[in-house]
């Protein structure tokens, strides 16, 4: 007789459902589970003997063939306890079998206790994306868990409450949560109380606006770290199923965070190797970048970093994703984030902005520690320049998290609009910025690439402006912030 029960798996971020049939045949009594256990998959064996018999059930003393598919998942850890001793009572016909699927995510005790497992949420995202909706988890994994929509939990304390209920053909009322899972904490500092720097202000607005890449340079003590810190002040808050992609991250790498509809920032130390910064180890560990998923990756004194992690940025960067290999098999993680850095611009910190002491050889081996790769992806690079107390009062405000998402929706519609264009004609440049951009692009030998980040930054500096369309001046502010790095060279 065939007993099926389906759990999930934790790989790394990512969660995978897992099929469970058992088989219960004649022959010599036997436990086997065959699907690349791990030797905690194999430990489970003992686990379930007891918990199965302190029930109060029967393990058959039979041959015991338990199969755990796709196979080609690694299996890691004791999350599938609970869903392989479900299959075993459904097999030897001690529990009916599942009507409606029901996903089992628990390891279980000697006594038959239920106990938590980690990544709680991914679990679940993983099981509703298989179109399983009810998830029973163990009643001290309440903590862990969070409303998902179109998901019901529910927490047992031990195998025999729940295979109770299994008997009598129901589950007891599912989880209930009072009030927001969400914490949102309110957002104490703000980029508009920073004393000065308008044009700074500025960049960071469009920057913003574009989830564009950027390098602040500037003198140390300028506040470069702390213009940094703000940006996330501007950005939108993540919807709830971003944000909640975001906590399910958060959880499986064993971050003791709440979710949240703020962004993520993550600011890693100078010293983060290329798989902290990526992600490695076994098990698959997430880097910063996947930590960073639609926040913000910020890393203060860019040269200090080691050049090889610093090139690993380069794909997600690229692509949003990272790619892992890892024993053969290609993993990716998601790595949308937006990138900000903040550098001197060369050793003693005062080229460009008062008298440096260095030498034109030293600045340039200076700038060229840093990636060509990585700053090809830098759309914007900002000068930072000491606040001059004597200025007149700054009058640019930067925009609310709100007008943000307002611009943000204004460049989408504007790009999709274009993308439906059946000509290239089709664009929401006014004729003469078009012909500028053009005729900088060859005057200044700029890449393809190039012209396209100063494309995409004149737009957001159009959208920022309240204009409809892309004048010759956005192409020019966009120019200047894409920033000739010849300024201090
Ligand atoms: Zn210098």
């Amino acid at each position: 007789m065939l007993g099926i029960a389906m759990g999930a798996v934790l790989d790394g971020v990512e969660a995978h459902v897992v099929r469970v049939e058992v088989d219960v045949s004649r022959g010599l009594p036997q436990f086997s589970i065959v699907g690349l256990p791990d030797s905690a998959v194999s430990e489970s064996k003992l686990r379930i003997r007891s918990a199965v018999r302190n029930a109060g059930f029967e393990m058959p003393n039979q041959r015991i063939t338990v199969n755990l598919s796709p196979a080609s998942v690694k299996k890691r850890g004791a999350g599938l306890d609970l869903a392989i001793a479900m299959g075993i009572l459904r097999a030897s016909g001690q529990l009916p079998p599942a009507r409606a699927p029901i996903g089992f995510c628990a390891e279980v005790g000697l006594s038959g206790a239920l106990l938590t497992v980690p990544g709680m949420v991914n679990l679940a995202l993983a099981l509703r994306r298989a179109g399983i909706h009810r998830v029973v988890v163990a009643s001290e994994a309440r903590e862990h868990c969070i409303p998902v929509p179109e998901v019901d939990w529910f927490a047992y304390g031990s195998l025999q409450e729940l295979a109770a209920d299994l008997l009598a053909e129901r589950l007891r009322s599912p989880l209930d949560f009072a009030g927001s899972p969400f914490l949102d904490s309110e957002r104490a500092v703000s980029l508009a109380d920073v004393h000065g720097l308008p044009a700074a202000k500025r960049a960071l607005s469009i920057a913003a606006i574009g989830r564009h890449h950027t390098l602040l340079v500037g003198p140390p003590g300028t506040g470069k770290t702390m213009l940094a810190e703000r940006l996330v002040t501007l950005l939108p808050r993540l919807s709830d199923s971003a944000a909640l992609e975001v906590f399910a991250i958060h959880q499986a790498a064993g971050l003791p965070n709440r979710p949240s509809h703020v962004p993520p920032v993550r600011m890693p130390h100078h010293t983060v190797t290329a798989a902290g910064l990526v992600g490695g180890g076994t098990p698959l560990a997430p880097g910063e970048v996947t930590l960073a998923h639609h926040g913000l990756l910020i890393l203060d004194e860019l040269l200090e970093f080691r050049r090889h992690a610093l090139e690993t940025l380069r794909e997600p960067l690229v692509h949003g994703r990272v790619r892992l290999v890892r024993s053969g098999h290609s993993r990716e993680l998601p790595a949308d984030f937006q990138l900000l850095a903040t550098l001197n611009p060369c050793p003693c910190g005062q080229r460009g902005f008062a008298d440096c002491r260095c030498t034109d050889t030293e600045v340039k081996r200076y700038w060229s520690r840093l990636s060509g790769p990585l700053l090809d992806r830098v759309d914007l690079v900002v000068s930072v320049a000491p606040v001059d107390t004597r200025a007149p009062g700054d009058t640019f405000v930067p925009p609310t998290p709100e007008q943000v998402a307002e611009m943000r929706g204004e460049l989408t519609r504007r790009q999709t609009a274009r993308g439906r264009g059946r000509s290239t004609e089709a664009s929401d440049f006014q004729a003469d910025a078009k012909a500028y951009l053009e005729q900088l692009g060859q005057r200044l030998h700029l890449s393809l690439r190039a012209q396209d980040s100063v494309r995409r930054v004149a737009q957001s500096v159009s959208v920022l402006e309240g204009e409809s369309t892309v004048k010759s001046a956005h192409v020019e502010e966009a120019l200047m912030l894409h920033g000739d790095l010849g300024r201090w060279l």
